[in-house]
C-alpha cells in the first residue's frame, strides 16, 4: 500500500525508507531508532549510517505511514496512511503492543476545541498507556 501511495503521491518510497516501514510492521510494538538501526544492520549484514535512518523515519512521517511515540520516543506504523487523520494509539505499559484505534468524535472534539482557542493543529498523536488484555489475563493481579 505505502508504494502505491507514494506513486499517487509522486513521492519515492526508497529501499531503505520500505525496509524501514516493513520493520516497524513487523515489530507491531512502538520501535526506537537505534533498535531499529541495530535489526536493519543485522538483516542487511552492513552498518548503517543512523542519519540515513532518521532521514527514512521523517520521510515516512510526513507521508503519514509512520506516528512518533513522544513519551517513549519510539515509531509506530500507522494504520491508515491513505488519509489524514489523529493517530490514537493505546499502549501496553508492560508488554509494549500498541493498538492503533480511529475515532472520529475523538477528532471532532480536538478540532472543536482548537477551533474555540484559535489554536491551529499541525499534527495529533493521542497515546493511552495502560495494561493490555492479554497482560491483564497473564496477571490479573
Ligand atoms: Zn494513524
Ligand atoms: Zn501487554
Amino acid at each position: 500500500m505505502a508504494a502505491s501511495l507514494c506513486g499517487a503521491r509522486g513521492v519515492r518510497l526508497t529501499t531503505l525508507r520500505r525496509e524501514v516501514l516493513e520493520l516497524l510492521w513487523k515489530i507491531g510494538r512502538p520501535t526506537g531508532a537505534y533498535a531499529l538501526i541495530e535489526a536493519l544492520e543485522r538483516r542487511n549484514s552492513r552498518p548503517i549510517a543512523p542519519p540515513t535512518v532518521y532521514r527514512a523515519l521523517d520521510f515516512l512521517m510526513s507521508q503519514g505511514f509512520v506516528s512518533k511515540i513522544e513519551s517513549h520516543n519510539a515509531y509506530v506504523p500507522c494504520a491508515h496512511p491513505e488519509r489524514r487523520h489523529d493517530c490514537l494509539f493505546f499502549i501496553c505499559r508492560d508488554c509494549g503492543a500498541s493498538v492503533e484505534l480511529e475515532d472520529t468524535r475523538l477528532e471532532q472534539r480536538l478540532a472543536q476545541d482548537a477551533a474555540g482557542l484559535g489554536f491551529r493543529i499541525t499534527r495529533r498523536v493521542v497515546e493511552v498507556q495502560g495494561i493490555c488484555a492479554s497482560c491483564t489475563a497473564a496477571d490479573p493481579a
